[in-house]
């Protein structure tokens, strides 16, 4: 299924043959590769030539290596059918959702290329006479990035486009379920550095591996900003241990993102946004719509349509124009209908949820997206499903909906949908959403590079890809120059 994509994408056969890790697709569930496992061990010699490569990298002027960047978007744009197609099969993304994934790498790109003539510092004035203050900004070290399977591509971009114009070197674990992506990435940046012609050894690399694997990157010392994308319970285990050692780090974890429905808001637009948002991707994106807090007035029409719209979904083949995907193994088909039945015992009454394409696809999981109306915000509400669950909630008034929006342990994505100024305000204001994102009329998903893109709470607090998200790649140092010939000291102080 992915031999001719990956040879094209420069990937040799010896990477994804005849190893000790079966990969499957979740499009039937058979076996499409066999990669080599490395061990945790392997790991830190890795690392050691990361540093290397560090060392050297560093030098290099900053547009210098904006450039390196520039050549490695123009090689996904060649290739963007084709590894948006491995993201398919790997990932069981949509064709559309795969080529956009790779368009965010290419994006990402750009931003990354200017990037590396804004690296900005300040100049501060000081208050000693002949003396000047500045902020500069240096490359940190070896950025390790470890990523979940349901973003393959696009989050390690977003991460090593601008490790690398900040002077970094990177080491990438991606999820043991997405390897084939890793390697395409990997063949991929390898053309750009051909192009190049210069860069140091060993600049980026993969390691295709397991959670020891992970864990051997989140405890080495030369390791000073580790970037782990993934659930919640990965970033408990990661956050502490990276911490005890001093280090940095950027967690981007799970979400359980709401909608507010406010009895104003264009019912056709919401309706819209709610499909896109809770079906997309199956259901398996961090910032998949998963709570609407709807106004009782309008609970009702909303249902209907939200039902209405699902009836239609067309489910099946990602490569084959449907808009709903497989879930990307059985597990979380079986996680999927836990949360139902739980959902059920408290009080839920379920719509969909049940397994589609059994008899073609015996050993893949699709299913219908479920909405369930639930009597109030009850533990199931408040945990992250990773499945297309969309728990439906009443309101009365509008402090009540912004209480249900904040009052789960998650703060990733959330929006309203409202034509009255006062409440779009009041949401995305300081006694607002308490998220990373806040939308108006927007859905919680499908966000754009330029901004910083991250959460609260259990989301793991960290940012990355645009804004000022690139301070997290380096390090800030403090400089005053004396140019006087005198030596005062700060805050008046004597010490003759
Ligand atoms: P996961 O936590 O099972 O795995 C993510 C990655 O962490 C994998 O590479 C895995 O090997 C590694 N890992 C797991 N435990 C580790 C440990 N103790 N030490 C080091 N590495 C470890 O997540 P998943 O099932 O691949 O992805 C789904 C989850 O990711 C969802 O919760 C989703 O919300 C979240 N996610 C968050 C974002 C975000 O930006 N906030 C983006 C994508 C996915």
């Amino acid at each position: 299924m992915v031999d001719g994509l990956l040879a094209r994408l420069g990937v040799p056969a010896s990477a994804y043959t005849n190893g000790n890790h079966p990969v499957h697709t979740p499009i039937d569930g058979s076996v499409i590769a066999s990669v080599h496992l490395e061990p945790a061990a392997a790991v830190g010699a890795k690392i050691a030539q990361a540093q290397q490569a560090f060392e050297a990298w560093r030098n290099v002027p900053a547009p210098r290596r904006g450039e390196l960047i520039r050549l490695f978007g123009e090689v996904l744009r060649e290739h963007k059918a084709d590894l948006g197609e491995v993201v398919s099969v790997e990932a069981g993304k949509i064709t559309q959702e795969g080529l956009g994934e790779v368009q965010e790498m290419i994006d990402i790109c750009d931003f990354a290329v200017g990037l590396s003539r804004q690296l900005y510092g300040l100049t501060i004035a000081s208050e000693r006479p002949g003396h000047h203050m500045r902020e500069s900004w240096h490359p940190l070290g070896v950025v390790g990035v470890i990523s979940a399977f349901n973003f393959p591509v696009a989050v390690w971009a977003w991460n090593t486009t601008l490790a690398l114009v900040c002077g970094n070197a990177v080491v990438w674990k991606p999820s043991e379920k997405t390897p084939l992506t890793a390697l395409a990435c990997q063949a991929l940046f390898e053309k750009a550095l051909a192009r190049f012609g210069d860069a140091p050894q060993h600049l980026s690399q993969v390691i295709i591996g397991d959670r020891d694997a992970g864990q051997a990157l989140v405890d080495d010392p030369r390791v000073p900003l580790v970037s782990a994308t993934g659930s919640t319970r990965m970033g408990r285990e990661v956050g502490p241990r990276v911490a005890a050692r001093f280090g940095r780090s950027i967690l981007e974890l799970g979400g359980n993102n709401a909608m507010i429905l406010a009895p104003s808001a264009d019912l056709d637009l919401a309706v819209r946004a709610v499909l896109f948002s809770a079906v997309g991707t199956a259901g398996q994106r961090c910032t998949t719509l998963r709570r609407v807090i709807v106004h009782r007035s309008v609970k009702d029409e909303v249902v209907a349509r939200v039902k209405s719209a699902y009836g239609k979904v067309r489910i099946g083949d990602p490569r084959e124009g449907n808009l709903v995907g497989p879930l990307i193994d059985k597990a979380s088909f079986q996680a999927m209908q836990d949360a139902l039945a739980r959902a059920r015992d408290e009080g839920g009454q379920v719509f969909g949820g049940e397994r589609q394409l059994a008899e073609q696809y015996p050993n893949a999981y699709y299913v219908a997206p479920a909405i369930v109306e639930m009597p109030g915000q009850t533990e199931v509400v408040r945990h992250e499903t990773f499945a297309p669950i969309l728990y439906v909630l009443a309101y009365d008034d509008f402090e009540e909906a912004l209480r249900l929006n904040n009052e789960v342990p998650q703060g990733l994505s959330s929006c309203i949908f409202t034509t009255d100024l006062r409440e779009a305000e009041r949401f995305q204001s300081a006694a607002g959403s308490d998220c990373g994102i806040a939308n108006v009329n927007i859905g919680t998903s499908g966000a754009e590079i330029g901004g910083a893109f991250g959460g609260e709470k259990e989301t793991g607090g960290g940012r990355e890809s645009g804004s000022d998200s690139w301070k997290a790649y380096m390090r800030r140092q403090t400089n005053t120059v004396n140019y006087s010939r005198e030596l005062p000291l700060a805050q008046g102080i004597v010490f003759d």
